[in-house]
Formats: structure tokens, C-alpha cells, sequence
């Protein structure tokens, strides 16, 4: 083999592609892993790193599922890293009408084996006395959790180089030719299969694959240690898409290992970058304080804003280029990358490898996007 040849190339060292990489290394494959900075440090740092099983749709669910069994393997093999915090989610309603959506939540969960209670309004205030009288109930789902993300995906590239995988940090990739990428220094580095795993640079990469930006805002605390015990969803979260520049926001709060609490969330689309939007920000903390009073009393040390890489059916995009030979995406997670990170993976390698998969991955085919008459397989 060339010294510049790999079995495969990764690009991208966010979460999604750590975990391809990884992966696809334990294969037995010789992974080479590019990203333009070092890992994690694209919108993998910028979300809640919240492992949660959102179950908008059956599919959506099976996927979380299956990807969330595939993070506590992960995670109980390798204890103490990414600040992983089993602290479970408390999804609370605000009417009769949540209450009654989350009773429908918790049955549907337990159904599928993922542990379950619905709530009562005293019960609720109960397990987290921070929260504001007067709620309806909720769900609390224990087998939820939350890590910090860039860690994580730290630790996979570490994990990657010590099983003879290769990291090429600070090193673009201009280009994407037949067999081979192009850094933006002109170099060339060949591959059999190339992995296009690069969050919001996948649109400057591949642009018929339409990824596009769905912007959040969040915001950090002070250290409040012993305050909050769950992870906080209002039941009016979701992932739906929101409309030009409407924006959606449900409050999401996490309690940090640090004591800090972390404030989301919002979604705003057509936004042309990451800048501060002071009434997106106002709208997030005014919804994180109408479920936690005392947020009006406790210190906001920090606030940023990153882009979800979302498609344009919600779905990530996971599998062959349509008509790309050897080109594979892992792109187009919105606000579930972390938590699908696990499942992307497998379902990748599998497909690379020609094997069965024990998830149905159909429905995540890049070749959904293209009508069969444009589909030109080389
Ligand atoms: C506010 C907010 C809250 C969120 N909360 C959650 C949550 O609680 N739970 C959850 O599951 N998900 C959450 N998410 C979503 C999650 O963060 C993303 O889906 C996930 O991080 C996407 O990972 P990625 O690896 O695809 O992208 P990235 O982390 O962006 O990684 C892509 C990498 O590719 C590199 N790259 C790009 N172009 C090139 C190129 N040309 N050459 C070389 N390298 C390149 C970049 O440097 C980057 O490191 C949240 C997101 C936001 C914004």
C-alpha cells in the first residue's frame, strides 16, 4: 500500500465521524481520519451532548434506541469518560393536553424496553423541587443520559490511533475525487471507500446533497451544584422544521457535572451564521424560566450558538453516494447526531462491509433525495 493510501478515509472528526472511524477501524479496515481542526470542535462542542430517545416517529425511535443500547455498551466499557451523567429526562407538561401526550410517551417507551414512568404533577415536583408549582405531570425516562460530546469524540480518536488508525488534524479537504481527496495544500491522499461525515461542510463537499443549517442557541450558568437532578424537556420539544425565519423554541435544561445548568433550546432556519441573536437567547431563557422560577436568581456565565446539519426530510442521510462509487455519507443529523452517532456507525460499517444490519436502514439512503432517472451509478 502507498503511504498515502487507506483503506478508508473519514472526513470529519465530529462525533458522527469519531464514531464511523472507530468503527469502521475495529473492522479491521486502515482508517484515515481528516478534519480541518481537531476533534469535535465543530457543532459536536456546540450542543447538549443529551442521549435521548425521541420518539416524533416509530422510525425515529427504533433508531434512538438502537443507538442509545449501543452508547451504554460504549459507556459502561469505558467508565469515567466524557462526563458521561446517568441523570435520566423529565419530560414535563403544562396542560392537560401534554400530560395527556406524555402518558402515550411513557406506554410507547416501556413498550419498546426503554424504562418509563408517567408522572403526576406532585410526583414531578417531587423529583425535581426546582421545577414551578402548578405543573401537569410528565414522563421520566431513567435510561436517558447526557455526556459532553467533544470528549467523547476525543477519546474515539485516541482510541483510533492506538488501534493503528491515522488522525490528520488542521487539514481541509478541498475536493473529493474519483478514489481520492484533495487537501486544500493540493495533496492527494487515495482511498477504496471515502466517508463524507462533515456536519455543516458536507454542503461545499457533495452540494447535491442538500444539508442545511438549523441554528440553536444555548447558555451556561454559574455552578449551583446539588440544584437539579434531570435533564428538563418541556413536551412541547420537538424536531420539527420550522418555517423561513419563525422561530421554535421549548425549554431543555441540563444539569452539568461542574453544577452548571445548561439552557436550551431554540431552531431557527435560513440563518447565515452563528452569531448571537439576543431575542432567539431571550426567548430560550424566558422559556427555561417559566418551568424553573429560581433561573431569574442564578448567574448566566456564557451564551453561543451552533448550526444542527439537518436534510430535508429530518432523517440523517447514512450510506452510498448515488452516483459516486466509493463515496459514503454520514451527514444530516440535526439535533440527534450525538444520540444517533452509535447507530450511524454501525449501520456504515455494515453497509461498507456488505453485511446484514440488525436496523433497518432504508429509510436513511442518500439515493432518497434522487429520483431514480438522475441516479448514475459509476
Ligand atoms: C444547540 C444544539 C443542541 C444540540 N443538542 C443535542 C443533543 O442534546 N443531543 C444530540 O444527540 N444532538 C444534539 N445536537 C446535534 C449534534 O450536536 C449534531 O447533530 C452532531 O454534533 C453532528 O455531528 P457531526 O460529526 O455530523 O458534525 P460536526 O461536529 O460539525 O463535525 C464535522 C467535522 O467535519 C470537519 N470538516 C468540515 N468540513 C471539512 C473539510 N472540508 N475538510 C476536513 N474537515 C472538515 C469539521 O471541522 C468538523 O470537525 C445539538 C446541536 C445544537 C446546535
Amino acid at each position: 500500500m502507498r503511504p498515502e493510501m487507506s483503506d478508508v478515509i473519514v472526513i470529519g472528526a465530529g462525533i458522527v465521524g469519531a464514531s464511523c472511524a472507530l468503527r469502521l477501524q475495529q473492522d479491521g479496515w486502515q482508517v484515515s481520519l481528516i478534519d480541518a481542526g481537531s476533534p469535535g470542535c465543530g457543532v459536536t462542542a456546540a450542543g447538549m451532548g443529551h442521549l435521548v430517545a425521541l420518539d416524533e416517529t416509530d422510525q425515529e425511535l427504533q433508531l434512538c434506541l438502537f443507538s442509545l443500547r449501543l452508547w451504554r455498551e460504549f459507556l459502561t466499557s469505558h467508565p469515567g469518560v466524557g462526563e458521561h451523567s446517568a441523570c435520566g429526562t423529565l419530560w414535563v407538561a403544562e396542560n392537560e393536553a401534554q400530560l395527556k401526550e406524555a402518558q402515550h410517551r411513557a406506554e410507547r417507551l416501556s413498550q419498546h424496553g426503554w424504562h418509563a414512568d408517567a408522572l403526576n404533577g406532585e410526583q414531578l415536583r417531587r423529583l425535581e423541587p426546582a421545577l414551578r408549582k402548578g405543573l401537569c405531570g410528565g414522563v421520566r425516562v431513567s435510561g436517558d443520559s447526557v455526556v459532553y460530546p467533544p470528549l467523547i469524540a476525543h477519546h474515539m480518536v485516541q482510541d483510533l490511533e492506538k488501534r493503528g488508525g491515522k488522525l490528520l488534524a488542521g487539514q481541509k479537504v478541498a475536493a473529493i475525487g474519483e478514489g481520492c481527496v484533495v487537501l486544500s495544500n493540493g495533496h492527494r491522499l487515495h482511498a477504496r471507500h471515502i466517508v463524507v461525515a462533515a456536519g455543516m461542510g458536507v454542503a461545499d463537499l457533495l452540494p447535491e446533497i442538500a444539508v442545511f443549517g438549523r441554528k440553536g442557541h444555548l447558555a451556561i450558568t454559574d455552578r449551583y451544584p446539588g440544584t437539579l437532578s434531570h435533564q428538563i424537556v418541556s413536551m412541547n420539544y420537538g424536531q420539527a422544521a420550522v418555517s423561513a425565519d419563525a422561530l421554535a423554541v421549548a425549554a431543555n435544561v441540563q444539569p452539568r457535572p461542574s453544577g452548571q445548568w445548561l439552557l436550551g433550546s431554540c431552531r431557527q432556519d435560513q440563518q447565515a451564521d452563528t452569531a448571537i441573536d439576543p431575542h432567539a437567547l431571550g426567548a430560550v431563557l424566558q422559556a427555561a424560566m417559566a418551568l424553573l422560577p429560581c433561573l431569574a436568581e442564578m448567574r448566566v456565565i456564557r451564551a453561543w450558538a451552533g448550526m444542527r446539519p439537518a436534510s430535508p426530510d429530518g432523517q440523517p442521510i447514512i450510506g452510498p453516494h448515488p452516483w459516486r462509487a466509493g463515496v459514503w455519507l454520514a451527514a444530516g443529523h440535526e439535533g440527534l447526531g450525538v444520540t444517533t452517532a452509535m447507530a450511524t456507525a454501525v449501520l456504515l460499517a455494515d453497509q461498507i462491509a456488505g453485511r446484514h444490519s440488525d436496523l433497518n436502514g432504508e429509510a436513511y439512503l442518500p439515493s432518497r433525495f434522487f429520483p431514480s432517472r438522475e441516479v448514475h451509478y459509476a
